[in-house]
């Protein structure tokens, strides 16, 4: 039997901070205390321990747009940045079938450096596949309201009748939410005046248009009762509209991302495709800034997650309207979550609960927690070390970072898979050891 001690760190789990060593057998935390060394002894005074992180909003384009990212790049990332779950789905080779998630089970074999769970597709016309995905253990249902990367929108009904689907199934859906109509007008009439500048982008995904979808949604979510997760939640207006119906009983979770705290809508002037991603950032100033992490403090973010979608720099220089949608952020988003806590904005309790213990729940996945029994994933972090952001560092085949030239605290150490040393000081050991899992509730 392999048995590793991790010795001297500081535990971190979503309830606190407690000087704990963690005792690792057949790849499961076997004991958690103050233990004897047995075994391979790892020394980790002066580091914390987390649990591996679990993002649950991953774009890794394969199979599909492999000249974008692919699985084993994409999982290299996330290992060397202690993110060892992920949950994956690709709009431009989606799963609608339970035909499509066992090809795509097939191709991802030996292609992944952390474990994953594979979410579907609603489109249109497929919504009566829903019930059969969910037996199969799709984490869960990717649903449009706007046509979006190549992805058909629903209408209010069709999303009324995938919502009773999801909701019939026991299962759960993650939705983006950007009016249709409003936005076709936008598009119509920004094309029509001929605009290339950057600056359409904020007229065209504007704030309008994305209340109106999180409204409409939220009265279906309410009426079906089904559970859902409102992915990339730009600005504080939106909390508001979605925590009015969770008083009501609607089940939203609020799912944050780094870009919407750390860039600023005016980048996309200067930085032009390299800021395009929908719905665009929103900040305008520093207060608005403050008021989105004091919403994490108050909890109104449910969990935190990438929204991984990269393109490389040469896809992001074509024209505007062309340029490919999405970040690269699995590279980044552990490192980011680390320096708020050091930096005072948010505690590593709340690190460990808004990336990994949240979203785990929410999704039922067995993972985010250090417990007795439970998968030994683990991330060692040294809050004395620091990360000045270079592009040469980001291991994501985007190749680039919108973060380059920030300084991040803390530094990500080692990363640790069922109990397997997966990556080591930012990079990451090519074990291709990562699973495929599914909801366990
Ligand atoms: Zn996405």
């Amino acid at each position: 039997m392999t048995v590793t001690t991790i010795k001297g760190a500081t535990l971190v789990s979503a309830g606190g901070e407690h000087r704990r060593d963690v005792a690792i057998a057949e790849g499961r935390v076997a004991a958690v205390g103050d233990l004897e060394p047995t075994g391979t002894v790892v020394d980790a005074s002066g580091l914390l321990v987390l649990p591996g992180m679990v993002d649950t909003h991953v774009h890794l384009m394969d199979p599909g747009e492999t000249e974008r990212e692919d699985f084993v790049a994409g999982t290299r990332a996330a290992a060397a940045r202690g993110v060892t779950t992920i949950v994956e789905h690709t709009h431009s080779h989606p799963i609608r079938s339970n035909a499509d998630l066992s090809e795509k089970r097939d191709h991802l074999k030996g292609r992944a450096n952390v474990d994953y769970g594979l979410a579907a597709h609603v489109w249109p016309d497929r919504i009566h596949e829903i019930e059969a995905l969910a037996d199969t253990g799709v984490a869960f249902f990717k649903i449009f309201t706007c046509t979006t990367h190549g992805v058909p929108g629903l209408d209010t009904a069709e999303m009324s009748e995938a919502l009773t689907a999801v909701a019939g199934a026991r299962s759960r859906c993650l939705v983006h939410n950007e009016d249709e109509s409003l936005t076709l007008d936008a598009e119509r009439r920004l094309r029509d005046a001929g605009r290339l500048d950057p600056g359409l982008l904020t007229e065209w995904r504007s704030r309008e248009a994305e209340l109106t979808a999180v409204a409409a949604t939220a009265v279906i979510v309410l009426g079906t009762g089904a559970a859902a997760t409102f992915a990339h939640v730009s600005s504080p207006a939106v909390l508001d509209v979605i925590d009015d119906f969770r008083r009501l009983g609607a089940d939203i979770a609020s799912e944050a991302c780094p870009q919407y705290f750390a860039l600023d809508e005016a980048e996309v002037m200067e930085s032009g495709a390299l800021r395009k991603f929908t719905p665009p950032a929103r900040i305008r100033n520093d207060d608005e800034r403050s008021a989105m992490w004091a919403a994490v403090r108050a909890g109104r973010f449910s969990h935190f997650s990438t929204d991984h979608a990269p393109s490389t720099l040469a896809q992001k220089r074509a024209d505007f309207w062309e340029a490919p949608f999405g970040l690269p952020g699995l590279d980044t988003t552990l490192p980011f979550l680390i320096d708020a806590a050091l930096g005072g904005r948010i505690s590593m309790s709340d690190v460990v609960r808004l990336y990994a213990t949240a979203p785990a729940l929410r999704y039922g996945l067995a993972k985010g927690v250090i417990e007795v029994g439970a998968d030994a994933d683990l991330v060692l972090v040294d809050p004395e070390g620091s990360w000045t952001v270079a592009n040469q560092d980001i291991i994501s085949k985007a190749g680039w970072s919108p973060y380059a030239g920030r300084t991040f605290l803390g530094r990500v150490v080692a990363t640790y898979l069922r109990g397997e040393e997966i990556a080591r000081d930012g990079r990451c050991h090519d074990l291709r050891t990562g699973r495929f899992i599914r909801p366990v509730v």
